[in-house]
């Protein structure tokens, strides 16, 4: 800890310093912006601290410094903690523009991989990547894998839950808010209040997808390393469609280390933000793609002048095919051609039936995800449907609801690849169940806990398979884990409009040959 005889003066010449060292403050910026902390703080002059290496930022530099700006009143609530402190912050990163240019220089000198990660140094060292609270997250160590490949989990202690309803809610904002969404570029410098979050740490990278422009940014919660997310900078509607696939093959020619993909356009199936086109990708560490392709189909075709196209299933819990070829263009109609097939294609003899329009309007759409190896591009299309029934009231190819206890919210791209973020509801919840099962609490106290109501099948579950008979810690965890590793198992399944089954099978190879595929 530093010394509590630190005045605000010395601690802002610290904080001054380490930005220096960690973000690139030049040294004319690091003038202005301690002066700036100077005026913030009220504090006449600077004043040179001795000792400043070494310091932590969260715990030596910015607690000690919030202590004081509480005492001058400048953030009262606990709430407004967070703004005060990334207002600090945003004093000390250096400005969009900056960040942007050297991004650029790094990469002319040394590649893109080195501006990449210039770029995540920055969000986290600014702290706009709170990495104290993503290490927080609970990310399972015991590999699974279940039928079809691995399934990875992370518990997000990171992020509150949302659910359906919420996403479409959300889709609903009005226009008049400022920024219009929490993925606008307004965002950048945003003070942030009590509903929004500050984002004067946030730096984003302009760039040109299908000849409009996008940014580049990080994101604060990193699922999977180098997080990241594309974004239009026009806020309107997450749209599919030929140009969708445009600018995914043009981010991969830009980062062809990252993988890209669009959530889904329609509620259930698509992601939790459906008001802003955006994009997620990063390093591709997502288990599907680690699965083999089966049902290769190689369709040169002379007459219409195809060169280099293959089409695949992929061997995978949902419904997912890819398209390969290092022929762009080749590659792009074929992506639009399956697309527009797809959003108009029924089959009432599949189980369930798939059905592309009815009186609630269109259903059918896909989870498009784009890599790039050499020069070849593969561009994988998740089929999505977000048809409701009577008995499937949230979706039929959705979470069922007998594993809403673990997952209600809408299965994105990032969980239709594998990885599951599971609400961070679930650690305490899990620590209970823990508890029952290694002796700790009997299942009735358990019971009196309103929260385990919703496990309460689970829990019966665990405790029939060691005979009431209690278990060690490990055991136990080990348990609870499997139990969630085939329910998420069974979510992937649910969502997969092709059955893996002999019928199901049949009836991807019927949807693909009907597209006019030579299978
Ligand atoms: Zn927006």
């Amino acid at each position: 800890m530093i010394n509590d005889n630190f005045s605000a003066a010395e601690l802002l010449s610290i904080l001054c310093d380490y930005a220096q060292r960690k973000l690139n403050l030049s040294p004319l910026d690091r003038i202005a912006a301690e002066n700036n902390l100077l005026s913030y703080f009220k504090e006449p002059q600077r004043a040179i601290a001795q000792d400043s290496q070494g310091k932590d930022l969260q715990t030596d530099i910015l607690d000690p410094l919030l202590s004081i700006a509480k005492a001058e009143y400048l953030w009262r609530e606990d709430s407004e903690r967070i703004l005060c402190e990334t207002k600090i912050m945003g004093f000390v990163t250096p400005s969009p523009a900056v960040v942007a240019f050297r991004f650029d220089a790094i990469a002319s000198n040394s590649g893109i991989p080195s501006a990449l990660d210039y770029l995540n140094a920055i969000s986290v060292n600014s702290n706009y990547i709170r990495m104290a609270d993503i290490k927080k997250n609970v990310r399972w160590k015991t590999p699974y894998c279940g039928e079809k490949g691995e399934i990875k989990v992370t518990i997000n202690l990171a992020k509150p839950e949302k659910n359906n309803r919420d996403v479409s809610l959300d889709a609903l904002e009005p226009a008049n808010k400022y920024p219009a969404c929490a993925l606008c570029v307004e965002n950048v410098g945003f003070a942030g209040s009590h509903f929004q979050a500050p984002r004067q740490t946030l730096r984003v990278i302009p760039i040109w997808l299908a000849d409009e422009p996008w940014y580049l940014q990080f994101s604060p919660y990193v699922y999977f390393e180098h997080h990241a997310i594309a974004l239009s900078e026009v806020h309107r509607p997450m749209k599919i469609s030929a140009k969708t696939f445009t600018r995914l093959l043009d981010f991969v020619d830009l980062f062809p280390d990252y993988f890209i993909g669009s959530n889904a356009d329609l509620p259930i199936v698509g992601g939790s933000i459906l008001a802003h086109d955006h994009f997620q990708g990063g390093k591709r560490e997502l288990p599907m793609f680690s699965r083999p392709f089966t049902n290769t189909f190689d369709c040169k075709s002379e007459e219409d002048g195809i060169t280099d196209l293959k089409i695949s299933i992929v061997d995978w819990y949902n419904s997912c095919i890819a398209i390969t070829s290092s022929n762009r263009s080749q590659l792009q109609a074929a992506a639009n051609e399956i697309f527009e097939f797809w959003k108009t294609y029924s089959d009432e003899k599949t189980s369930p039936k798939i059905v592309a329009l009815d009186k609630n309007g269109e259903h059918n759409t896909v989870t498009p995800v784009a890599v790039k190896n050499g020069d070849e591009y593969t561009l994988y299309m998740l089929l999505r449907n977000n048809r409701c029934d009577t008995a499937n009231k949230h979706g039929i190819f959705h979470s069922p609801d007998d594993c809403h206890h673990i997952k209600s919210e809408g299965i994105g791209l990032i969980e239709a690849m594998g990885l599951f973020i599971l609400p961070g509801r679930l650690h305490e919840e899990f620590a209970s169940i823990k508890k029952v099962l290694t002796g700790k609490i009997s299942i009735l106290d358990a019971m009196q806990d309103k929260s385990l109501d919703q496990h309460g099948k689970m829990l019966s579950a665990l405790v029939a398979q060691t005979n009431a008979v209690p278990v060690n810690e490990e055991e136990a965890q080990n348990l609870i884990e499997a139990y969630v590793y085939s329910t998420c198992e069974k979510i992937l399944n649910a969502t997969a409009v092709f059955k893996n089954t002999p019928a199901g099978k049949t009836a991807f190879i019927k949807f693909l040959r009907s597209a006019g595929l030579p299978c």
